[in-house]
C-alpha cells in the first residue's frame, strides 16, 4: 500500500512521464478525435462503448458492429468509511489484513455472485474490504482509520446496497456500525461519473467471459483498422487490475506498428 494512498502511485507515475518530457493533462475530456491529425498515433485509455462514441466515423462498420457486441460485466457498489476504531473483527487474523474478503463458505460466495449474473442483488453480497490505516496511519487523524468495501450488483444497478454490505461487515465483526462515523456511498451510476471508464460501474473493463479472455475487445485486441489508431484499456488482454499490463502490451505493439508501417 503506497504511503499517504493511492494517488501517490499516480504522482509518481506523472512525475516520470514529466521527467521524459510528457505532458499530462487533467479535466480534458475527450468528446471526438476530430481535430487531431490521422497521422497522429493515439492510444486510447477506453472501453469499446466510448470509443465507438469517440472515434466511430474513424472505424470500418464491421469493426463498430464488433465493439458494440462487447459485454460489460457486474458493476461495483462501493462504501468509503471513516472509523472511529479499527474494525472490530471475530478472527484476529482479519485484523491484520490490508484486504478482506468477506463471504462466508465457498458455496455462498459463488451463489452471491452467480445471483448478480442473473441481475439478482444478494442478500449477503461477497463483501471486498480494505483497511488502509492499518498500516498507513497517515490517511486519517490520530487514533482514527478508514476502511472501504465493495460488492458486485448487476451491471447499471440503481439498488441501495450500504445495508446489505454492513450486515455483512457486522456479521464478521459485531460492532463496526458503532465504529462509522462517517460514510460516502458510489453507486454504479456515481462511479462512472467519476471515472467514465467504469461503465455501469463495471471496473474490469469488460465481463470477463471465455471469449472476452482471449479475445478482448475484439481479435485484434491492441489494433483498430485505423492503422493510427490503438487501444490500452482494461478491455484489452491481461484484463482489469493495476498491474499495467495492458498499457505495455499496446506500448510495444504501437512501436512494432509505427516501425513498419509504409
Ligand atoms: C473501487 C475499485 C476497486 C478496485 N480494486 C482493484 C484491486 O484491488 N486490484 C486491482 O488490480 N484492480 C482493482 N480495480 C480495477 C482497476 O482499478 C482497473 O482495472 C484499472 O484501473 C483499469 O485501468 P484502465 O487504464 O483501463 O482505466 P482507468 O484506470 O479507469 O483509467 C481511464 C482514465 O481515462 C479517463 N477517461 C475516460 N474517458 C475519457 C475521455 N473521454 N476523455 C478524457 N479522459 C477520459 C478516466 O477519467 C480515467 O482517468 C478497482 C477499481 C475500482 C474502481
Amino acid at each position: 500500500m503506497p504511503r499517504g494512498g493511492a494517488q501517490t502511485t499516480v504522482n509518481a507515475l506523472a512525475g516520470y512521464f514529466a521527467s521524459l518530457g510528457g505532458i499530462v493533462y487533467t479535466s480534458s475530456p475527450i468528446t471526438s478525435l476530430e481535430g487531431f491529425s490521422p497521422h497522429t498515433v493515439l492510444v486510447c485509455d477506453l472501453s469499446p462503448r466510448q470509443l465507438l462514441e469517440i472515434a466511430g466515423n474513424r472505424l470500418e462498420p464491421e469493426f463498430q458492429r464488433e465493439l458494440g457486441r462487447f459485454r460489460y460485466g457486474p458493476g461495483a457498489f462501493k462504501v468509503d468509511y471513516a472509523l472511529s476504531a479499527p474494525i472490530p473483527w471475530k478472527a484476529a487474523d482479519c485484523a491484520r489484513a490490508g484486504t478482506v474478503h468477506l463471504g462466508g463458505t465457498l458455496e455462498e460466495i459463488a451463489a452471491s455472485e452467480s445471483e448478480v449474473w442473473q441481475g439478482k442483488h444478494p442478500e449477503r453480497p461477497f463483501v471486498l474490504l480494505t483497511q488502509p490505516t492499518l498500516f498507513d496511519p497517515s490517511r486519517a487523524p490520530a487514533g482514527k482509520h478508514i476502511a472501504w468495501a465493495y460488492c458486485h450488483v448487476p451491471n447499471g444497478s440503481t439498488f441501495e446496497m450500504t445495508e446489505r454490505i454492513e450486515a455483512q461487515i457486522e456479521r464478521f465483526a459485531p460492532g463496526f456500525r458503532d465504529c462509522i462515523l462517517a460514510r460516502h456511498v458510489s453507486s454504479p451510476a456515481l462511479l462512472q461519473t467519476m471515472d467514465a471508464n467504469l461503465v455501469g460501474g463495471d471496473i474490469n473493463g469488460g465481463a470477463i467471459s471465455l471469449r472476452q479472455v482471449a479475445f478482448r475487445p475484439t481479435s485484434r485486441l491492441y489494433t483498430t483498422p485505423d492503422p493510427s489508431l490503438f487501444l490500452c484499456s482494461a478491455s484489452t488482454p491481461p484484463l482489469g487490475g493495476v498491474h499495467g499490463m495492458c498499457g505495455y502490451h499496446a506500448a510495444r505493439t504501437v512501436l512494432q506498428k509505427i516501425r513498419f508501417r509504409p
